[in-house]
């Protein structure tokens, strides 16, 4: 029924995957030049060999993540190539994309998988003239070069940096890790030195007691990498020409030929109603922590780079709260356990222990019954080792789907998350942190795993719109704030004691400390990220951009050094571009649906659950999430919900 996860021969991996990929060259050739033109035909075994590539290759590139060795990475550092060769020969198939076109699908789950096909040959320029399509290729090689040179520019700058304190009193109150970690010996001298390394960096704005340190280094992060403003410039420059060579205005409405969001001014509108929603609680933020920063410190010009210091400060003092007050209250075992039982519950299914194979002793794979029957298959590698990467994330391997031959698939996923470890004292403790990232990845794994299309490239997360994959992981997430929810198996490891109602009380209060600003935030990169993307912006053009943003989204002055732009890898670096306002779009759905199916007493509403199951998981990416959210609640999501779940009036 599922796969068993095994790789015979990682030094044999890069061979067979090329035996694989060279067969399946042959089955496409055919499924190319013969007559034949139903969906049946061309598109079912099309998507049968997607499932065959993906279940060979995903046990190599999840065992690289997870138990990373020599062996690991060379046998996917030589898989890669053979992939993107593969892939590119794929989207340039010009006399299968005629076929394709002309393929009349009966059912609507088919209707989008051609239309999703159709739609991707063309973004891909396949109906350009030759000329064109060299020029394609052009940028696409050039803007991968930039984004490049982008990131390394960022990067060498990062390090370039150091700034060396030597005073004990200028580390006075800062925690004791981020001061071990800053130590230095210099001339048989202890000195402290920070850089512009995230941890490093954040640790001395947050917690580093001398201002003008805080501001020394503010600046040092905000003056990063000036070569990177000619970088952006040509970034900008091909990602315009190429979205006008497809026939369109400008970038962000290439972007959005594959969202959720329909029409730039929908993104624009959204994000300005949001910061509209956000700014008067934001002043009065700003205000308390203003007065707070004159009383305790008489700041009477509260800066950017106090922001961070004080913040923390206020914080400690309101709330008298941090993660070591409910650690011992959520033991990974029963927080697993307090998961499973949830979902069971939410979603009427049965998770049991699967007797099976897989890459560690800690793994814990279990099968899912709905119904009584047997639906499905997730695998939980829930603590920190050194083979593995850092963060968390849901890979997902098999997929629901029926395939060519009539067979029924069923799908798997594993979730991987880097806990701490048991010690000879305490078994694995989980900060609140950790417990939320727990559910937000089993949100993203029950997307795919409750998937019931039978079409495998719209089924579970397979041709969901990039702006809405988000949407279950932080429905779920919400989840993990409720008391009626933490209650279920918040218990002391040690006295069994339950955990207190001032607690469960804290938990929720300190997530929303200074949400309003934090809002702000969001909408200023966002609004930057996609406006910057509506037209062509070339060097004094870009900062005259976010200048006028900032008159909305910006409370206090930002400095005329300040270029956060060259820093902005995700858009300039990553794949964000005009993709930004993403985050906050699918939370929009996410606490719209959070609220249909919350029940303040008993922690959820078991008919809507089952709603939403039968409504949005089930459906993958076979409709736009906006017409399946329609099609469950019978309106559109509310964005006042977004603001009622950070509590912001
Ligand atoms: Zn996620």
């Amino acid at each position: 029924m599922f796969q068993e996860f095994k790789i015979n021969n990682l030094e044999k991996f890069p061979k067979d995957l090329d035996t694989l990929l060279n067969q399946q060259r042959e089955i496409i050739n055919e499924i190319t030049t013969n007559t034949k033109i139903s969906y049946s035909e061309v598109l079912k075994p099309l998507q049968d060999l997607d499932e065959e590539l993906g279940l060979f290759f995903t046990p190599l590139s999840h065992l690289n993540a997870v138990m990373n060795s020599d062996e690991t990475q060379k046998a996917y550092e030589a898989s890669i190539p053979l992939l993107s060769k593969f892939s590119s020969e794929m989207a340039q198939n010009t006399a299968l994309f005629k076929k394709i076109e002309q393929i009349k699908a009966n059912d609507n789950e088919a209707k989008t998988v051609v239309s999703h096909e159709i739609r991707d040959f063309v973004l891909s320029g396949v109906n350009l003239p030759e000329e064109q399509k060299k020029r394609m290729e052009e940028i696409a090689l050039k803007l991968s070069e930039l984004s490049n040179q982008f990131s390394q520019n960022l990067l060498d700058a990062t390090n370039d940096y150091e700034l060396i304190i030597e005073d004990e009193k200028d580390v006075e109150g800062m925690q004791t890790s981020d001061l071990d970690a800053a130590k230095e010996e210099i001339d048989g001298k202890t000195v402290y030195k920070f850089t512009l390394q995230i941890p490093s960096y954040l640790a001395y704005m947050t917690y580093g007691p001398n201002r003008e340190y805080r501001k020394v280094l503010s600046k040092a992060y905000a003056t990063r990498a000036p070569e990177n403003e000619e970088v952006i410039d040509q970034i900008l420059a091909l990602k315009n020409e190429k979205s006008k060579l497809l026939g369109f205005t400008n970038y962000a409405q290439y972007a959005l030929e594959t969202r959720d969001a329909n029409k730039e001014e929908d993104v624009i509108h959204f994000l300005n109603d949001l910061a509209d929603a956000a700014l008067p609680q934001a002043k009065n933020e700003l205000s308390e922590l203003k007065a707070y920063a004159k009383r305790v410190d008489n700041i009477e010009d509260l800066a950017g780079y106090d922001v961070g210091f004080y913040s923390e400060k206020l914080k400690k003092e309101k709330f008298n709260f941090d993660d070591t007050m409910t650690k011992p209250y959520f033991e990974q075992s029963k927080v697993l356990e307090g998961l499973l039982d949830i979902v069971s519950e939410l979603f009427a299914v049965t998770f049991k222990p699967a007797d099976v194979p897989t890459w560690h002793d800690c793994v814990k794979p279990f099968d899912i019954f709905d119904e009584g029957e047997l639906s499905g298959r997730i695998y939980f590698d829930l603590e920190a080792r050194k083979e593995k990467r850092g963060g968390a994330w849901m890979n997902d391997w098999e997929t629901h789907y029926v395939d060519s031959k009539g067979n029924t698939h069923l799908a798997s996923a594993f979730i991987v998350c880097n806990f701490s470890p048991a010690t000879k004292e305490n078994p694995s403790l989980l900060r609140h942190d950790d417990v939320v990232t727990l559910f937000h990845e089993m949100g993203h794994a029950i997307h795919h795993l409750f998937g019931q299309c039978h079409e495998r490239s719209v089924s579970g997360i397979n041709g969901v719109a990039w702006d809405v994959v988000e949407f279950p992981s932080q429905f779920l997430e919400n989840f993990a704030y409720e008391a009626a929810i933490l209650k279920r198996f918040g218990f002391h490891h040690k006295t069994k004691e339950p955990i207190s109602d001032t607690l469960l009380a804290k938990i929720k209060e300190t997530k929303n400390y200074q949400a309003a600003l934090g809002i702000l935030r969001q909408v200023e990169f966002s609004l930057f990220d996609f406006k910057l993307h509506q037209d062509l912006y070339q060097g004094e053009e870009v900062q005259a951009l976010i200048d006028s943003i900032r008159k909305k989204t910006s409370l206090l002055k930002t400095p005329s050094y300040n270029k956060f732009q060259h820093g902005f890898a995700h858009i300039f670096a990553g794949g964000y571009a005009a993709g930004y306002y993403s985050y906050k779009w699918a939370e929009v759905l996410s606490a719209d649906a959070f609220f249909s199916c919350l029940d303040e007493k008993a922690g959820f509403d078991k008919e809507r659950a089952k709603g939403y199951k039968e409504f949005i998981l089930a459906h993958g990416g076979a409709k736009e999430m906006s017409d399946l959210y329609q099609e469950w609640l019978g309106r559109k999501a509310d964005v006042k919900s977004l603001t009622k779940l950070y509590e912001i009036a």
